[in-house]
């Protein structure tokens, strides 16, 4: 995934609208300001050296979630360990 860039002027058709621009465009075709990277989900500024497409705040927003579904998983996993340990015992005390 490419990163975007945005109009940042507050004033701007292209700021309200969110518009994307590619990282290669340098200015807004409305109001002839510099574009700047911005994060995908919150229209805030990001470094431009930033490796992700996110700023710092929504990228820990995706990290939670993927650690939310690494964690379902594990309980899952878990429980079904239970599971299978009752199953063993049962067999055992025949
Ligand atoms: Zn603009
Ligand atoms: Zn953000």
């Amino acid at each position: 995934m490419s990163k975007i860039k945005g109009c940042v002027n507050t004033n701007c058709v292209d700021y309200k609208k969110k518009r994307k621009y590619k990282s290669t465009d340098e200015y807004c075709v409305h109001c002839g300001k510099k574009l700047t990277f911005v994060c995908k989900d919150c229209w805030m500024p990001i470094e431009a050296n930033n490796k992700v497409n996110y700023c710092m705040r929504c990228q820990a927003k995706h990290d939670d979630k993927a650690d939310k579904v690494k964690k379902g998983v594990n309980k899952a996993a878990a429980v079904f360990g239970i599971l299978s340990l009752g199953a063993l015992k049962k067999v055992f005390r025949r």
